[in-house]
């Protein structure tokens, strides 16, 4: 089947196509998606112009309606959309509809804060005059996201976009354009009006790359890749733009000697290795004091070893496919790397069948100045740091150019609120992996993991909307 752009309302086929194919299985074709280029993006910024006024100034019960309706949608369809996204990215089933129910309850959760746009009245300092502070849709929104979370990351900047006011041109990952065309579908459905929300699928150096430099896009959201992200940050700023960037992690997951060995071992699997490790948060780097090393060690290699590696669609599978070769080929290196650098690599063997199948794998006796330890790889890999105790485990947590999540496994209250608050990183778990987060509070993280304001929850409304303050002398 072709699936076609999104523009003005309008279903607009392209000459030029991308197949989008499973990577648990090569011969499985999921369908064609239009590639756009420049002109398209251009005919989706008129269209999100033109209809940016009337949306801007509907009544927030229209943005809520519209938004709550998209949400039960994508609810009444979670199976077949999970399954779609397990088919185009390669996660689990499981994974792939829980993050699709995600999507939903983001959905919902900015239906209700289209009600909630709330401002100021304060005092003016001159007598009788009043003063108003309001919060304004900041005007047609370019939004770029990546292949890890096609259909939660779109969702969460969708959402918050329209649910202020804006107008939208998104650009989905040229590997997973399949959830993206079903929540253009979706929102259609929902009755968002004509040009209000604008799908433009093809590759980030042409259709990305438009949408940073377009004089009439005001504000960009990207998640994506460091080197991506930082030139999208720098043609923004030269563009005058608003930019928000949520980009690499090499999270620290700390396990101290009085931590609980299962809650450990069961924190690090799912933090490392869920979800193929190609999440940003997930766990990269685990930090282990002498103590517990050993026995963490160990348990941690048989779990790894256990896991169920194969097909997503199977639901005794754990861990699926690798996204595509180039990212096997990343990993490859990695591996190659690490015994290189003098890591006891243990796991890490390709699987069976036509897909990207590889084994999680763990780096014992890795150092943390190793670039294995600190280079994002994006694959089910990680690296494991002896230390001789909790203050060294801190400062070498800390010792990274990133810092989206930072966890540590402990039955001190002490030393979780130590490490809690010394943490320099945007969330932190405790005795929790340090992937997997709430939809309603704010995500993201600081140093070269994020840049600009925070997305999701009700912070998202800081990037989403200017402010204006109003003088009123009656
Ligand atoms: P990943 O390695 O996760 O694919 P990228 O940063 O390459 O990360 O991609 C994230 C998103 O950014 C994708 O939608 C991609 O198409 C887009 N992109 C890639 N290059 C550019 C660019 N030069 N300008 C804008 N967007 C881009």
């Amino acid at each position: 089947m072709d699936f076609a752009h999104f523009i003005g309302g309008q279903w607009v086929a392209d000459s030029d196509v991308t197949t989008n194919r499973n990577p648990a299985n090569q011969d499985d074709i999921i369908g064609t998606y239009a590639r756009g280029g420049a002109a398209r993006v251009d005919e989706a910024v008129a269209a999100a112009m033109a209809a940016l006024d009337d949306w801007a100034h509907a009544s927030p019960q229209l943005r809520h309606d519209v938004l709550e309706k998209a949400g039960a949608l994508i609810v009444e369809r979670k199976d077949e959309l999970g399954r779609l996204l397990a088919r185009e990215e390669g996660k689990t089933l499981a994974e792939a509809v829980g993050e699709t129910v995600r999507a939903a309850q983001v959905f919902k959760f900015f239906a209700g804060e289209a009600l909630r746009n709330t401002g100021d009245a304060v005092a003016s300092v001159r007598p009788g005059v009043e003063v108003m502070i309001e919060r304004e849709p900041v005007g047609v929104i370019g939004l770029i996201t990546p292949w890890n979370f096609p259909i939660a990351i779109p969702a969460w900047k969708m959402a918050p976009a329209l649910a202020f006011g804006n107008t939208v041109v998104m650009k989905p990952a040229e590997l997973t354009p399949g959830c993206a065309w079903e929540l253009a579908n979706i929102l259609e459905q929902a009755g968002c009006p004509a040009g209000v929300f604008n799908l433009v699928m093809g590759p980030g150096s042409q259709v990305g790359a438009r949408i940073v430099e377009h004089p009439d896009i005001a504000a960009v959201s990207f998640t994506g890749s460091v080197a991506t992200g930082r030139q999208v940050a720098v043609d923004c700023a030269a563009n005058g733009k608003k930019v928000q960037l949520e980009m690499g992690g090499k999270n620290p997951m700390v396990v101290v000697d009085d931590a609980d060995l299962d809650v450990a071992v069961g924190a690090a699997l799912n933090g490392a290795f869920f979800s193929t490790g190609q999440r940003c948060t997930a766990s990269s780097r685990l930090i282990v004091t002498k103590g517990i090393h050993d026995a963490f060690l160990d348990r941690l290699t048989a779990a790894a070893a256990d896991l169920v590696v194969g097909d997503p669609l199977d639901p005794k599978t754990q861990i699926g496919p690798v996204v595509d070769q180039s990212q096997m080929d990343q990993n490859m290196r990695y591996l190659a790397l690490a015994s290189e650098e003098g890591c006891d690599v243990r796991g890490g063997g390709l699987g069976n069948g036509n897909g990207f199948f590889m084994h999680p794998a763990i780096f014992a006796g890795a150092s943390n100045a190793m670039r294995v330890s600190r280079e994002e790889i994006f694959g089910p890999m990680t690296s494991i740091i002896k230390v001789d105790d909790y203050d060294e485990a801190l400062a070498v947590a800390n010792d990274t150019e990133f810092g989206l999540s930072s966890g540590i496994c402990t039955t001190s209250l002490k030393l979780a609120s130590h490490f809690r608050r010394h943490a320099k990183a945007g969330m932190v778990m405790v005795n929790l992996p340090t992937a997997g987060v709430d939809y309603h509070v704010p995500f993201g993280g600081r140093k070269g993991s994020s840049y600009g304001p925070r997305e999701q929850g009700s912070y998202a409304r800081e990037f989403y909307t200017v402010v204006k303050t109003s003088y009123i002398a009656p």
